[in-house]
């Protein structure tokens, strides 16, 4: 069934109004009254909706809740990719295909070898398009929340901050990978019952400088391999998202 996120202000009393995606419903989908949809609440929950009324501009689509669903489409834990900016078109595959892993949040600054510079003109369309990418990829996925996509000038404010205390925090370092004594992800990975939220740096296509990864580890970032091959930027963080799938939800 196809699945809708709807803002909080479009419902009333089991009934949701539905707006930004009506062309979607009767265009694309051509649905009609009586059929049914799933629609998402931003507070994860979501129902088993019935189509109501159509209104012939094809601007609102009325909606009835039938059942509120159980669902448990979510990592058991929240997610944030903190990705430097990569060339070209990556960031949309990183954001896709991150979104139906599991991300929870993506947030993206410029690291020291990003070879891209985002002015804020270009900063505010890009976000834009990033979240709307997060949005479909997420009602394509059947998950209840869309990833948020955020952009942050410097990164040593962020990883200092405290509300990060309690996340396990992950510097994902291909020399870890030319090391016999490496640190597994794995290894990482077997501590997450002391934390609710996993962080895991990626840097861009030149890795990152000597300064920063004395940084993260200044900031209780571990490093940590992805395997034995060095990864594109955009794999690596697709690769520890299937890794903290796997481990987390799996292997049970
Ligand atoms: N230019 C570097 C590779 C950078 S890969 C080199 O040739 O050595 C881009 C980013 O992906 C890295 O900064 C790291 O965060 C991640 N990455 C790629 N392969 C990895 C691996 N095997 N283990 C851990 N991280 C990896």
């Amino acid at each position: 069934m196809q699945r809708y996120f709807i803002d909080e202000s479009q419902w009333a009393n089991e009934k949701v109004t539905i707006t930004e995606d009506a062309h979607h419903i009767i265009r694309v989908m051509r649905y009609e009254v009586g059929d049914k949809i799933i629609c998402v609440h931003p507070d994860g929950k979501a129902a088993e909706c019935e189509i109501i009324e159509l209104d012939d501009g094809g601007k609102t689509v009325l909606a009835t809740v039938k059942s509120w669903l159980e669902s448990d489409s979510e990592l058991p834990v929240e997610v944030t990719i903190l990705q430097s900016l990569p060339k070209g078109s990556k960031l949309e595959l990183i954001i896709q295909k991150g979104t139906e892993l599991g991300a929870t949040q993506f947030v993206l600054f410029e690291s020291d070898r990003s070879l891209v510079k985002w002015n804020r003109k270009k900063r505010d369309n890009r976000l834009q398009r990033y979240q709307k990418i997060a949005k479909e990829a997420s009602e394509q996925s059947g998950r209840t929340i869309i990833p948020e996509i955020i952009y942050i000038d410097k990164v040593e404010p962020y990883i200092k901050d405290d509300s990060l205390t309690n996340s396990l925090k992950i510097l994902a370092y291909e020399e870890e990978a030319k090391r016999s004594e490496h640190t597994s992800l794995y290894s990482e990975l077997s501590k997450i019952q002391e934390h609710n939220h996993i962080l895991i740096a990626i840097g861009p296509e030149g890795g990152f400088s000597p300064e920063e990864v004395n940084l993260f580890s200044d900031h209780n970032f571990t490093p940590v391999r992805l395997g034995k091959r060095i990864l594109r930027t955009e794999t690596a963080s697709l690769y520890a998202l299937a890794s903290i799938s796997y481990h987390l939800e799996e292997m049970k």
